[in-house]
C-alpha cells in the first residue's frame, strides 16, 4: 500500500489489530490509534497549531511518546528532545527550534517547564489515559488559542520530523525529515526485515533518536504490526518484557546487546521460549564476536544495519536468510543507493576506500538555515555521511571508521574500530572502546578502554602484547585504562570523541 505521510500510514494496519503496547498494559488498536491521531490533530489546529509548526516534546519513554509523534506528526512538525537534558541544554534547543509550543506530561517535573515560561513557549500538558490503551492521551491547552496559518493533515512534503545531529565536535545542526522521508524509511525497513502484521517489537531504544522513531515504530505501524513501548532500556527488566510482550523481534544499538548477554546466562529458560524471529543492530558497529554470541544465544539471526538521522535512519542492512550476512559489514544498500566518492566528488568502483554517500527518498534535503554545512555536506546530489569505508563486489558495505574519528597519529592515521576488533578477540575482554589521546609530539596517539568479563582478569602489559600480534606497533594502545563501564551518550552510543578528556588522559 503506498503511503507518504504519517496519517496515510497509520491507515494500513486493520482496525482490531494491535498497534501500540506498553508492559503491564491493554494495547491500543488502529482503529484507536487512528481516532487518536484525528482528535489529536484537530485539538492542535484549535489551539493554532497546524502544519510545519513546531512542537517540542519532552517525555518519558513510553508509548505516549510513541503516541505523540505518530498523532502530533499526522499535522504538525514534532520536535521530541531528551527528557534528560538540563535547562541550559532546553534553552538551547527550544530556542534553536523555534517552538510553537512544549508538550510535557501533567505531573512530570522537568527544567523545559520553566526554560519555557522564560522563552514565553506555551506548554500544552499531555494526559496519559492507559485505561484506553497504551500510549492513548489527551491534551490539555490551557489558554493556548488560534487559527493555524495550515489544518487538516500533513502533507507529503511537509516537514514530520526534526532532529539535532549529535555531532560532537560542532554545533548541533537542525535536521528537518519530511514526511515522505519518515514513510519511506519505514517502508525500506519493513522491506528489509520482511516485516507482517503478525510482527511484534519490543522497543526499549529512546524516543528521542532516530533509531527508536523510525526503525521500531514506524517501521511496525507502517508493515500494520505492533510495537510494545518499555520506559527505555533496563538490562535487569529486559528478560521480564520478553517473557511478557513475547516479541518476534527487537532493535539496539551494540552496547544494550551486550548488556543483554551478560545476563543472558542467568535468564536461559526465558530465552529457550522467547522464540524471536530476529535481533535487529544498528548506530554504532557491532562486533563480529557479539554478533556471533547473540545468534548462538537466542538462536536467531542478528541483522546488522547501518542507519543515520539525515537518512531518517536506514540506509544499508544486511539481509535476512537464506541471503548472507556478513559479521563486521552492515550489509548491502537497504533503501537509498549506496556508494563511495573520493574527497574531489568522485564515485569509485568496489574494493576503494573513501566517503560513504548516499541518495534516495529517505534522505533530507539539507540541514536547516545553514548554507555552509549544505555546500559541505552535498556533492552532485550526493549527501556526504561523514563516515569512512568500502564496498565489496557483492554490494557489501564495510564502515572503516567515522572521518573524523580516525586517529592521526603524526599522520598515521588509525581506524579505531579496527583496533577494537583485534582486542575483543582477548578472552578476558568483555568490551573495547579505541580512541584518541592527546600527544604532545604526534598530536594524538592510541588509547583504549576495556571493560573486563565479570571473574577474569587481564593486565595492561598482556593486552597490548595480544594486540601487538595482530597490529603494527603504531595501532598498538599506548595506554590501555580497566573501567567498570564505557561512558555513553544519550542514546546509549558510545562516543571516543571526547573520551579522553571525560578519562582524564591528557597530553
Ligand atoms: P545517528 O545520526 O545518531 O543515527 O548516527 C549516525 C552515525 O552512526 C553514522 O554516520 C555512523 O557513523 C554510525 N553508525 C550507524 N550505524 C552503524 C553501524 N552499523 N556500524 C558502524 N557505524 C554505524
Amino acid at each position: 500500500m503506498a503511503f507518504a505521510t504519517i496519517w496515510e500510514l497509520l491507515a494500513v494496519g486493520r482496525d482490531g489489530d494491535a498497534a501500540l503496547g506498553a508492559p503491564e498494559t491493554k494495547a491500543l488498536d488502529f482503529a484507536g490509534l487512528r481516532a487518536l491521531a484525528r482528535r489529536t490533530v484537530a485539538d492542535l489546529n484549535a489551539m493554532g497549531i497546524g502544519r510545519n509548526d513546531r512542537v517540542a516534546i519532552v517525555l518519558p519513554n513510553g508509548p505516549e511518546m510513541a503516541a505523540s509523534f505518530l498523532a502530533i506528526g499526522a499535522g504538525a512538525t514534532t520536535a521530541p528532545l531528551n527528557p534528560a537534558y538540563r535547562a541550559d541544554e532546553f534553552e538551547f534547543y527550544l530556542t534553536d527550534l523555534k517552538a510553537k509550543a512544549l508538550v510535557v506530561q501533567a505531573g512530570e517535573e522537568t527544567p523545559a517547564r520553566a526554560v519555557a515560561a522564560k522563552l514565553g513557549v506555551p506548554v500544552v500538558e499531555l494526559m496519559p489515559d492507559r485505561a484506553a490503551g497504551a500510549g492513548s492521551f489527551t491534551l490539555a491547552a490551557g489558554a493556548l488559542k488560534g487559527v493555524p496559518a495550515q489544518a487538516g493533515f500533513a502533507d507529503t512534503e511537509d516537514v514530520a520530523l526534526v532532529l539535532h545531529t549529535s555531532g560532537t565536535t560542532s554545533r548541533p545542526k537542525i535536521v528537518p525529515l519530511a514526511q515522505a522521508n519518515v514513510c519511506a524509511s519505514a517502508r525500506h525497513i519493513g522491506q528489509t526485515l520482511a516485516l507482517k502484521p503478525a510482527d511484534r517489537c519490543l522497543n526499549i531504544m529512546p524516543l528521542f533518536h532516530i533509531h527508536g522513531l523510525i526503525a521500531a515504530v514506524l517501521s511496525s505501524l507502517a508493515a500494520g504490526g505492533q510495537t510494545v513501548c518499555t520506559p527505555g532500556f533496563n538490562a535487569l527488566k529486559f528478560f521480564a518484557w520478553l517473557e511478557e510482550a513475547k516479541p518476534s523481534w527487537y532493535t539496539a544499538v551494540p552496547t544494550m546487546h551486550q548488556a543483554i548477554l551478560s545476563r543472558a546466562e542467568r535468564n536461559r529458560e526465558i530465552i529457550g521460549r522467547a522464540g524471536l524471529r530476529f535481533i535487529r543492530s544498528s548506530s554504532a558497529s557491532l562486533p563480529p564476536q557479539v554478533m556471533q554470541e547473540l545468534e548462538a544465544t537466542f538462536g536467531c539471526p542478528v541483522i546488522e544495519s547501518y542507519g543515520m538521522t539525515e537518512a531518517a535512519h536506514q540506509m544499508a542492512s544486511n539481509p535476512l536468510p537464506p541471503r548472507e550476512r556478513k559479521p563486521g559489514s552492515v550489509g548491502i544498500a537497504a533503501g537509498p543507493e549506496v556508494r563511495i566518492m573520493d574527497e574531489e566528488g568522485n564515485l569509485l568502483p568496489s574494493g576503494s576506500l573513501g566517503e560513504v554517500v548516499i541518495r534516495g527518498p529517505n534522505v533530507t534535503k539539507g540541514y536547516e538555515a545553514n548554507p555552509d554545512a549544505n555546500l559541505k555536506a552535498f556533492a552532485n546530489g550526493w549527501f556526504r555521511t561523514g563516515d569512512q569505508g568500502t564496498i565489496d563486489e557483492e554490494g557489501y558495505l564495510r564502515i572503516t571508521g567515522r572521518l573524523k574519528e580516525l586517529i592521526n597519529r603524526g599522520g598515521e592515521k588509525v581506524s579505531p574500530l579496527e583496533v577494537d576488533e583485534v582486542i575483543m578477540d582477548h578472552p578476558a575482554v568483555q568490551q573495547v572502546v579505541t580512541f584518541a589521546m592527546p600527544h604532545d609530539k604526534l598530536g594524538e596517539e592510541v588509547a583504549a578502554a576495556v571493560v573486563l568479563r565479570e571473574g577474569q582478569s587481564a593486565t595492561e602489559r598482556e593486552l597490548r602484547d595480544f594486540a601487538a600480534k595482530k597490529l603494527a606497533d603504531f595501532k598498538v594502545p599506548r595506554k590501555i585504562v580497566f573501567l567498570a563501564e564505557i561512558p555513553k551518550g544519550a542514546t546509549g552510543k558510545l562516543q571516543r570523541i571526547g573520551l579522553a578528556g571525560k578519562l582524564g588522559l591528557g597530553a
